[in-house]
């Protein structure tokens, strides 16, 4: 089929697997044991990928910590966080178009006494920079946006958020999972504390990911695990030396393709609107457009039921929402947050484009749902 899924997962680039397959075996070590030279080898391999990872973002290496995913470095950012601040106050603040890894960890807190305030967004999906501005309070640690929402892709203003937060000492975090490796991300232009990414959004192997923290921040991080005292005892655990280095390969590959990738992309996707929209009569966008990152389209197909419509599609893979929602039945949070009635986000798709799509892919596209949604309305 084709694979219209990118936001879900990125297939593994071949060129990121090549660059893993020794560590699995022949070169095999734990790159904590320092007493040999496989081990230093594997050490040597795991600093080389973080400076890959950090320069994706315009970090320093020393500021990346390993993590299993972006959902280990939400958790490890929001809890870390505001229990090492806790003496100085309670309330958070994010968004309501957060990815559930960002709003699961904030409803725990909730329930252990942190006051969590939720903003919305507009009908374009964006949080309102001022509006933000007067919810902060004088015991506010911590501020969670996300850089680009993985349902309708919109891209956060995250440099005034960043400005808002510096000026009064409050801690800033972002979901950087659906932007790193798709769109040019400076932590310090941004005025970032904490960012969260994950190597199988960007073409690298999934299980592995980062947590971005500023020097000045790692005294307000608590580890969420306690154990060998690795990643300076944030992170304990032995590094998994194949996938690191996977994630390293993915982030430079990423870096150096990024201009021409998102261009490429963003044509793609153009050319996949244009289709459909011609072809179906109704059909509405999501997000607003002005501010979406390349790659992604949400769409709602009036009067048509959209897990009906993917049924009459086996020919390509895509999906109605978020990946981690399609199994609860219940309308995706962010498109109710947008102003999307039930029935409306029924009839909603996501399309996601990559590296490996093409003209041809987008094309077979447009005319397979051009007639499937011809043949349900
Ligand atoms: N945050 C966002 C915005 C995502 O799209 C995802 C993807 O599932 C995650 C977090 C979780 O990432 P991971 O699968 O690396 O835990």
């Amino acid at each position: 089929p084709v694979y219209l899924d990118y936001p879900a997962t990125t297939p593994c680039d071949p060129r990121v697997v090549d660059a893993m397959l020794p560590f699995f075996s022949a070169t095999a070590a734990n790159p904590h044991n320092r007493n040999h030279a496989p081990g230093r080898a594997a050490a040597a391999a795991i600093e080389r990928a973080r400076a890959e990872v950090a320069a994706l973002i315009a970090a320093r290496p020393a500021e990346i910590l390993f993590t299993s995913g972006a959902t280990e470095a939400n958790n490890l950012a929001l809890k870390g966080v505001a229990r090492a601040r806790a003496a100085r106050g309670r309330h958070i603040v994010t968004v309501a178009t957060e990815h559930a890894s960002v709003l699961e960890p904030l409803e725990a807190l909730a329930r252990e006494g942190w006051s969590v305030t939720v903003l919305p967004v507009d009908a374009g999906g964006r949080v309102d920079p001022d509006r933000l501005a007067r919810e902060l309070r004088p015991d506010t640690v911590l501020v969670s946006v996300m850089a680009v929402n993985n349902e309708i892709g919109v891209i956060q203003p995250l440099g005034p958020i960043g400005t808002l937060c510096r000026a009064r000492g409050i801690l800033f975090h972002s979901d950087a999972a659906q932007a790193a490796g798709r769109m040019p991300l400076d932590v310090d232009a941004l005025e970032l504390d904490l960012a969260s990414v994950s190597a199988h959004k960007l073409y690298g192997p999934p299980g592995v990911g980062a947590l971005y923290v500023r020097s000045a921040t790692a005294s307000d991080l608590k580890p969420l695990m306690e154990g060998g005292g690795q990643e300076r005892g944030l992170r304990p655990g032995t590094l998994p030396t194949p996938l690191i280095v996977g994630f390293g390969q993915a982030a430079a590959l990423a870096a150096a393709a990024l201009p021409t990738e998102t261009a490429e992309v963003g044509r793609l996707t153009q050319r996949l609107w244009q289709g459909l929209s011609r072809a179906v009569p109704g059909l509405r966008r999501n997000g607003d457009p002005a501010h979406v990152a390349p790659g992604l389209l949400s769409l709602t197909f009036p009067g048509i039921d959209a897990t009906e419509l993917m049924e009459a599609l086996p020919e390509l893979a895509l999906s109605s929402g978020a990946a981690c929602q399609a199994e609860s039945g219940l309308p995706s949070p962010v498109l109710t947050a947008l102003g999307l009635d039930p029935v409306a986000a029924q009839a909603t798709l996501r399309l996601g484009l990559g590296r490996f799509t093409t003209g041809a892919e987008i094309d077979r596209a447009v005319a397979a749902i051009a007639r499937a949604a011809a043949a349900l309305a």
